[in-house]
């Protein structure tokens, strides 16, 4: 089987020849069929992430070092499973989407199903081989979350970009007449737009420096499309009143104090970005003001779950995909790295990938 493997940090992925994988004990193997490719990805691919003030977390301080095979938004067919796999036969050639966030599987947090906030992170596509291959191997049927009814490509990238936006906004408890703060619009805040949306927000303002993402939103009906820059915008923000809750998709200095600033008393303002950088919080406010400002990562593997039946349910507007052969995975991250992709690009094997 081919994989596209980062070698070393920052330099292009090359093809490998591998041979084809033999699920062992609980494990089993998916033929990848699409796999998102996500800003995470640049900075595995990188090597570090920016902590602000100049800082850098270094990935292989984390014992995350090449080879890696990338790719965390995988759905694939079912083709082989070990002899301990809770799963029934008849699912050999079913499509799944896999949960990669996986922990140690033995401690506390692992054990009451929040892996994804495991001390010991095992993650598919981080810490363990990835989509960006023929074959993935996850090491438990359980992982894997039927898809029946949604389009292949656009399942693939629930696993990281819809379970990030469902989960931060499963944490902003506000009544649905109250006003929700989306700010950034790359794949994950898109996605939590359409999510809001399904999910019975009802009056969301989104908010992108990126004229070509506002007007991405421009479609969606229902929505207050602003530019945070504009001083014009902010005072259409201030005038239809005080935000209850915010969603930082960016996670850079200007956005978090953006988001923070826009709250109402007793707001709450979720940070999920990781484009990096930092915040001074002045404390007396944070009391008087009883803010909460809190960080999301991932989700959990029922929220994924949550997530695949209401998108089956059909309420949940379909993110804008487009798919990349395989072969062209380079071009893919360059793309993103560029900011100009609007959804989500998706690598497919599909035949008849527009
Ligand atoms: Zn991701
Ligand atoms: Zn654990």
């Amino acid at each position: 089987m081919r994989a596209y493997v980062v070698e070393r940090f920052a330099e292009r992925l090359v093809t490998e020849e591998r041979p084809a994988i033999q699920p062992t004990g609980t494990e089993v193997v998916l033929e990848v069929e699409g796999c998102g490719v996500c800003h995470t990805d640049l900075h595995l691919w990188d090597g570090y992430y920016e902590l602000g003030g100049g800082k850098r977390l270094q990935l292989a301080d984390r014992g995350i070092r090449p080879p890696l095979v990338l790719g965390h938004e995988v759905l694939g067919r079912l083709v082989r499973k070990g002899p301990d796999a809770p799963i029934d036969d008849s699912a050999i050639g079913r499509s799944f989407i896999i949960y990669p966030w996986l922990g140690c599987g033995k401690c506390e947090d692992c054990m009451l199903g929040r892996e994804n906030l495991c001390a010991w992170p095992n993650s598919i596509g981080v810490a363990r081989a990835g989509g960006y291959a023929d074959e993935c191997l996850v090491p438990h049927s359980d992982y894997l979350v039927d898809a029946t009814g949604i389009e292949p490509n656009l399942a693939a990238t629930y696993a990281c970009s819809g379970l990030t936006a469902y989960s931060a906004l499963r944490k902003v408890a506000i009544d649905h007449d109250d006003l929700l703060l989306i700010v950034g619009l790359g794949g994950v805040g898109y996605s939590g737009l359409l999510i809001a949306q399904a999910l019975g927000f009802r009056r969301i303002v989104v908010a992108d420096i990126d004229p070509r993402k506002r007007d991405l939103a421009r479609g969606v009906e229902g929505v207050t499309v602003l530019d945070p820059q504009s001083e014009a915008d902010r005072a259409v923000l201030a005038e239809m009143g005080p935000v209850a809750g915010a969603v930082d998709f960016v996670g850079v200095t200007s956005t978090a104090e953006f988001a923070i600033g826009s709250l109402r008393k007793g707001g709450i303002a979720v940070i999920v970005g990781l484009f990096g950088g930092d915040i001074t919080l002045p404390l007396v406010p944070l009391v008087q003001r009883s803010t909460t400002v809190r960080g999301s990562y991932v989700g959990t593997l029922d929220e994924l779950r949550e997530l695949v039946a209401l998108a089956q349910t059909g309420r949940l507007a379909a993110l804008p995909v487009e798919t990349v052969p395989f072969d062209d995975v380079n071009d893919a991250l360059d793309r993103l790295r560029g900011g100009g992709v609007a959804g989500r690009l998706v690598l497919s094997n599909s035949t008849d990938a527009s």
